[in-house]
């Protein structure tokens, strides 16, 4: 059975999520539009506002919603989280706002699954509250995502862990609490199990920042970006920092990085649905050679565009987050992996057209427009570039696949035209 209603409550509370984000987190995104302004907890005007905010947040019930009751959160499925993150995505700043930040989201996961009774109680509780972030450390400068050419070891000396080596792209590194960090403790091993995943507290000796890298489309009157380039040079850890056991890295980090994505996707469809509704506005609002922007035909079809495109990648995402809710653990994988794959593309396609109708104002950075569109690229990298999630998806789909049992294929027609006919030969003999 497919229902695609939504429950007259949780309707409720959408409604109430769209008015919220609108008057309340973008003004946030206008007071506060500096990279990484969202994490940075040391910033007393911008926590001044956020905190009464994040309270009626947590007065709606809707805080961490991402969260199983185990662990506080209210114990929504993906189907209302995509709903729900659909509406977040809008804001640059609402993640933080409702609790749904990454990467603390996916941090406090781990924490949760592999942390210490001490390190729960230190990190776990002030990063699901809000009081503090934390930051995800795997990517290498000379390596990207791959584990197999991860160089960035631990080794044990006496009763400690010594982590030595380059990580790249850390986001919010400098911001943190605490760093999650992906090294090799088994280089002998195959890729998968090269890796062990550490918390490392940020004041731990030896964190060194080679710089803060920016993104493109980042303010340039900012000196830096939130990006660290970190060298981790002798940082000396006890034997109970390692999260998860040895070798059992990629295996962490795969645990945190399938929620991550299709909320990434979820969010995505919001960012979509704003450049669309600007179209909108944009067409029925603007004339040129006496009649509305609405009414020229490019202008309908790349309306139509978008809206055909986004309505297939939401369906796309609300059936994988059903699939996480009502199948068995894994079966979501290949659609996690459609959504990642689509997003960018979508959000390119979008964003580009609704630029294009904006005209000059549309290349300024006067509308959200732009920096939206710098974006797309940053999503086909982030969490992995597209090009991995569309070689695993093919190879899911061609490991299933058989070869043709004859020279042609089975759907071969003359062939099977062949088989038809023998198999009535009586009945068309007469
Ligand atoms: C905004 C942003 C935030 C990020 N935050 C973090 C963070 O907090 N922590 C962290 O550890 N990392 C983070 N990253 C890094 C991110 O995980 C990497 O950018 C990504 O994994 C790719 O690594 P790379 O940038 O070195 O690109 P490369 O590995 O050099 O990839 C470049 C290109 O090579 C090709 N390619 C690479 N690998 C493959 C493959 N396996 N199969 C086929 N083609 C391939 C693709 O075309 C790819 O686009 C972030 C990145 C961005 C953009």
């Amino acid at each position: 059975m497919i229902d695609f209603r939504v429950e007259p409550e949780l309707q409720v509370k959408l409604d109430w999520m769209k008015t919220f984000v609108r008057e309340e987190c973008e003004t946030m995104d206008l007071l506060f539009p500096y990279p990484g302004a969202p994490y940075d907890i040391k910033n007393k005007k911008s926590r001044r506002i956020l905190k009464p905010l994040q309270d009626q947040v947590k007065a709606q019930g809707l805080w961490a919603c991402h969260l199983g009751p185990d662990l506080g959160g209210p114990g929504h499925g993906q189907v209302t989280l995509a709903l729900m993150n659909e509406i977040i995505g809008r804001s640059h700043w609402a993640p933080t706002v409702f609790g749904t930040a990454a990467p603390d989201t996916g941090n406090a996961e781990i924490l949760a699954m592999f942390g210490t009774k001490e390190q729960k109680a230190k990190y776990l509780q002030p990063l699901m509250d809000g009081d503090i972030v934390s930051c995800f450390s795997m990517t290498e400068p000379q390596a990207g995502a791959d584990p197999g050419e991860f160089k960035c070891r631990a080794y044990r000396e006496g009763d400690e862990w010594v982590i030595d080596g380059h990580k790249w792209f850390s986001s919010n590194a400098r911001l943190a609490a605490f760093l999650i960090v992906m090294v090799v403790t088994n280089p002998e091993n195959p890729p998968a199990s090269r890796m062990s995943m550490f918390i490392v507290p940020a004041e731990t000796p030896g964190i060194k920042f080679i710089r803060h890298v920016q993104l493109m489309g980042d303010s340039l009157d900012q000196d830096d970006g939130v990006h660290a380039y970190i060298h981790y040079d002798k940082v000396r850890l006890p034997l109970d920092a390692m999260l998860g056991g040895p070798g059992e890295g990629f295996k962490v980090a795969q645990a945190r990085l399938g929620g991550g994505r299709v909320h990434h996707a979820m969010r995505t469809v919001g960012q979509c649905q704003r450049a669309l509704d600007m179209m909108l506005e944009r067409a029925v609002s603007r004339r040129t050679k006496g009649k509305l922007l609405a009414e020229h035909q490019f202008v309908q079809g790349m309306i139509a565009d978008s809206i055909v495109e986004l309505e297939q990648f939401r369906l796309l995402v609300l059936k994988t987050a059903w699939i996480i809710d009502n199948e068995p653990h894994g079966a979501a994988r290949p659609y996690i992996a459609m959504c990642k794959i689509q997003l960018a593309k979508i959000f390119h396609d979008i964003t580009q057209r609704a630029i294009h109708l904006h005209g000059s104002l549309g290349c300024t950075p006067e509308t959200p427009l732009a920096s939206m569109w710098f974006g797309a690229p940053v999503l086909a990298m982030a969490d992995g570039p597209t090009d991995v999630h569309r070689a695993q998806l093919a190879k899911t789909y061609l490991k299933k696949a058989k070869p043709a049992a004859g020279i042609f294929p089975s759907d071969h027609i003359p062939t099977r035209r062949a088989a038809a006919q023998a198999r009535y030969a009586k009945e068309l003999a007469s």
